[in-house]
């Protein structure tokens, strides 16, 4: 967006105004424009400032670094940007009532955040192991003013499952926007190495919970809602060690396109989010292997990886009413690779 921009003209957008884009052009590193992005999020609504985006967050080699699965935001580095200090709301869900499983991290937490400063109450699904980067979820939330919904728990089991969804309308007061969000990624070089345990944890996980969660969901849910599928590129140009995650990632894809169908005449709408390589936290522990991590997001167009907050407004966009034609519709943010 040009920092021409007025803004009266950005009013109903995700801004993080203030600075003026040509001192924010110029600054040098991406360290310097993220800074840079944090201290315009002070300032009034107006566009965010013109940059170069290849150089606008951290670039490749990243160090080398590990965590156990399912690992912590909070131990990255750099730590993952989420729109923590960056992500302006103005009020496009006002009143909604959110439920995001893995908001604990990633684009998860991104949509969390914006989702409350763009006036929503938000419920998190995540696993008890990730109470921390939770924690710090919920304080966001709360800072926004907001109601935050903390609801730890493993969705590979059908009976939490449900569980969540009772949880989340009985604490929120009903459920207007699901964000099917969280999954298991393990890389494996030859199909003969992926166990049936493994493959099973991939299904449960991305698809299972998925299918679990929104039938449960959609009980709750009226004329007016969204539900929102995070998929992948992979869905379209699968990783040759990623063949359980690609094709959980393609059943992401063809159910938002058929349930999208089914739903429709209910006024519900129902889309998915494709992204490229984002740094997030499913990569240090057991998504990526370990010697191409320094590399991670390199041989994207960009030349780096992407960060939670760059998708966030996808996920609002999608959420809020102003996307009120767009259903069965992948929203890709790869960073120019193979996207929808
Ligand atoms: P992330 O690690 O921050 O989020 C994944 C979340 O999944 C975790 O935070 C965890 O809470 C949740 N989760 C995993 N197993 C669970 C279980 N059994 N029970 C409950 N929760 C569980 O990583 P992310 O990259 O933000 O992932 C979010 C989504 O983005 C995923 O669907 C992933 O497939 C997708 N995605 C990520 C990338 C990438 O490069 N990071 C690329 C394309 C798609
Ligand atoms: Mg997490």
């Amino acid at each position: 967006m040009s920092d021409k921009s007025t803004p009266a003209g950005t009013s109903r957008r995700t801004v993080v105004g203030g600075m003026a884009g040509g001192m924010l052009a110029a600054l040098a590193t991406p360290a310097q424009a993220q800074q840079a992005n944090a201290a315009a999020a002070s300032g009034p609504a107006a566009a965010p400032a013109k940059q170069d985006p290849t150089k606008q967050y951290p670039q490749p080699p990243f160090k080398p670094q590990q965590q156990d699965w399912p690992g912590l935001a909070s131990k990255m580095d750099p730590r993952p940007d989420h729109g923590e200090n960056s992500y302006k709301g103005s009020g496009r869900l006002a009143g909604r009532k959110a439920l995001i499983t893995g908001g604990d991290s990633g684009m998860g937490r991104a949509a969390a955040i914006a989702f409350a400063r763009e006036g929503a109450d938000v419920a998190i699904n995540y696993l008890p192991a990730e109470e921390p980067d939770a924690r710090e979820v919920v304080q966001l939330i709360e800072a926004a003013g907001r109601k935050a919904l903390p609801l730890p728990g493993d969705i590979r089991e059908e009976s939490f499952c449900h569980k969540l969804v009772e949880d989340a309308v009985a604490g929120l007061g009903g459920l207007d926007i699901l964000v099917s969000n969280a999954a298991r990624q393990h890389p494996q070089k030859d199909l003969a190495d992926i166990t049936t345990e493994a493959f099973d944890w991939t299904f449960k996980t991305n698809v299972y919970a998925m299918f679990w969660i929104t039938k449960a969901a959609l009980k709750h849910m009226d004329a007016g809602s969204s539900i929102i599928i995070t998929s992948s590129v992979n869905a379209y140009d699968p990783d040759e060690a990623l063949i359980d995650y690609a094709m959980t990632k393609a059943c992401g894809q063809n159910f938002t396109k058929s349930l999208a169908k089914q739903v429709a005449k209910k006024g519900i709408r129902v889309n998915a989010v494709a992204p490229g390589p984002i740094w997030t936290p499913l990569q240090p522990s057991g998504g990526q292997f370990p010697e191409k991590l320094p590399q991670f997001g390199a041989d994207s167009p960009m030349g780096r990886p992407g960060q939670p907050a760059e998708l966030a407004s996808i996920y609002v966009l999608l959420a809020s009413q102003e996307d009120s034609y767009a259903t069965g519709q992948v929203y890709g943010a790869v960073g120019g690779g193979g996207g929808p």
